[in-house]
């Protein structure tokens, strides 16, 4: 088994070391330091895993939406009526406008 074969192997399933990888791996000094950080990482990733979430964390973060979601449907609601005001004003424009050509 070469480097490149043990490597395959290791990375496959990092958790079973078969005979022959172990042949190997007692011989080679790169790949028995490429188990070693293999083991590391493995050992990282559980206690990134393992982190506890606060009991109070789910609420707070629906709390938190929740308040982004109304200031998103208030400022949809002052856009849309901004917009009827500037409809209104336009059409009294135009009406005030139509009278006035009418008398001219
Ligand atoms: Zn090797």
């Amino acid at each position: 088994m070469n480097c490149l074969e043990f490597s395959k192997k290791a990375l496959a399933d990092p958790n079973v070391i078969l005979p022959e990888m172990t042949l190997h791996l007692n011989a080679c000094k790169k790949c028995s330091q490429f188990v070693k950080e293999m083991e590391a990482f493995d050992a990282k990733l559980i206690k990134v895993v393992d982190v506890v979430v606060p009991s109070e964390y789910p609420e707070k973060l629906w709390t938190k939406a929740n308040a982004c979601i109304q200031k998103q449907q208030w400022v949809a609601r002052k856009v849309r009526y901004g917009l009827a005001a500037l409809l209104i004003l336009v059409f009294g424009v135009v009406f005030i406008m139509g009278k006035i050509l009418f008398y001219l």
